[in-house]
């Protein structure tokens, strides 16, 4: 159990400067997980907090106590890496013994600890084997077991699932979500999948050009995105974003996508968007807030014809053009079967986003982050 502290934290190599000023906190026990495209530099910030990389400025603090100056091993932090980097030679036992070995543990304790992280990973049937003689999945779960075993104040991981296979990847997930109730130990998690951000985090923080671009609970990054690039980045499809107008029609709000399709902005909305009539923004929509209207006609639904239909199983994905814009809603599979069918749609007016198309921005929001309520409007 720990807190951790960044302050101001900063990385050049040379005159490249890959992450500029970062602030964060990561509370007692909480699963943070960093999320960001390529290059963002995420890997760099984690190999930061382990000691794996100098801090070019700012601070890192675990526990009230900064850490820069200290080496990884003293740091009491433990890291997964995505190649499991187990040693070939050795056993399940001595992989996950060797750095408690190392350390000058007694050996019943190793035994005990080893032990213990073995059933609660469910590998203890696998001590006497090598690695050789393990799925992708068994060595992952070494490599977390050699983490567990030292009892770290802190667990990195570095995405530690992108070698392995879809279904064992989604099977890993829910291990790992259970191990942090199990261990109940402060994680920061890195990936670049953002279903794994979504599904695992206590809270995200999506990262852009070595800069934090939100941080929040997964609810507040999916329903509220600080900007079209979180917008973007979180969802599967993403948030429809197309460019819109915000006008005024005899009183009533409205965003108009072309000429010929406009919404009305709910009452409560309106006040926000006031400022903004006449004026471009983006407007943007999660595939799933488009619902399907069956017959029903009416001034909320809009019908159109479908250019693609991709079945899901479950659910199938359209895709259409409103005024020469492209979008997709997912929808029941009985609403559209094939290219050219005709569907009628009901957008969720309470689920409409706006943006500011010069920054970006979300143009008027709660930002709900833990330990940091703020409004910002633009
Ligand atoms: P990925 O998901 O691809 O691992 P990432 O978000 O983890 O990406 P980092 O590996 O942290 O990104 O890299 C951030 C930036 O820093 C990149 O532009 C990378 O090229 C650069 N970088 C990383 N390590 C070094 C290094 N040792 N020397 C110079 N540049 C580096």
């Amino acid at each position: 159990m720990a807190s951790l502290t960044l302050t101001e934290v900063t990385k050049s190599f040379g005159p490249l400067e890959v992450l500029h000023p970062l602030s964060l906190e990561i509370g007692h026990n909480e699963l943070l997980v960093l999320v960001g495209p390529s290059g963002c530099g995420k890997t760099t910030l984690l190999r930061m907090i382990a000691g794996l990389e100098d801090v070019t400025s700012g601070t890192i603090t675990i526990d009230g106590r900064v850490v820069n100056e200290l080496q990884p091993k003293d740091r009491d932090i433990a890291m997964v890496f995505q190649n499991y980097a187990l040693y070939p030679h050795m056993t399940v036992y001595e992989n996950m013994a060797f750095g408690l070995i190392y350390r000058g543990h007694a050996k019943d304790e190793i035994r005990r600890r080893v032990e213990h992280a073995a059933e609660i990973l469910n590998i203890g049937d696998y001590l006497a084997r090598r690695p050789r003689q393990l799925s992708g999945g068994q060595r992952q779960r070494v490599a977390m077991g050699r983490a567990i075993v030292r009892d770290p104040k802190v667990f990195l991981f570095d995405e530690p699932l992108s070698n392995l296979d879809a279904i064992l990847r989604v099977q890993m997930r829910t291990e790992i979500k259970k191990l942090h109730k199990r261990v109940a130990t402060t994680m920061i998690y890195v990936t670049h999948d953002q279903v794994e951000a979504m599904t695992l985090a206590d809270r995200i923080v999506v990262m852009r050009d070595g800069r934090v671009e939100q941080i929040g609970t997964p609810d507040v990054i999916y329903n509220e995105p600080a900007s079209t690039f979180v917008a973007g980045f979180i969802g599967a499809p993403t948030m429809n974003l197309v460019m819109a107008r915000v006008e005024d029609r005899n009183g009533k709000l409205v965003v108009a996508l072309g000429p010929d399709t406009s919404l009305v902005l709910l009452e409560g909305h309106a006040a926000t968007y006031r400022d903004w009539i006449g004026r471009e923004v983006i407007f943007g929509l999660r595939p799933e807030h488009l619902a399907w209207a069956r017959a029903d006609v009416d001034a909320t639904t809009v019908e159109i014809a479908a250019s693609v239909v991709e079945p899901l199983g479950a659910d199938t994905l359209v895709f259409f053009e409103i005024s020469g814009l492209e979008m997709v809603a997912r929808l029941p599979p009985e609403a559209a079967r094939q290219t050219g069918d005709r569907v009628r749609l009901r957008p969720d007016l309470s689920r409409v986003h706006l943006f500011n198309p010069a920054t970006g921005r979300r143009i008027h929001s709660t930002v709900r982050n833990i330990g940091d309520s703020r409004s910002v409007k633009e």
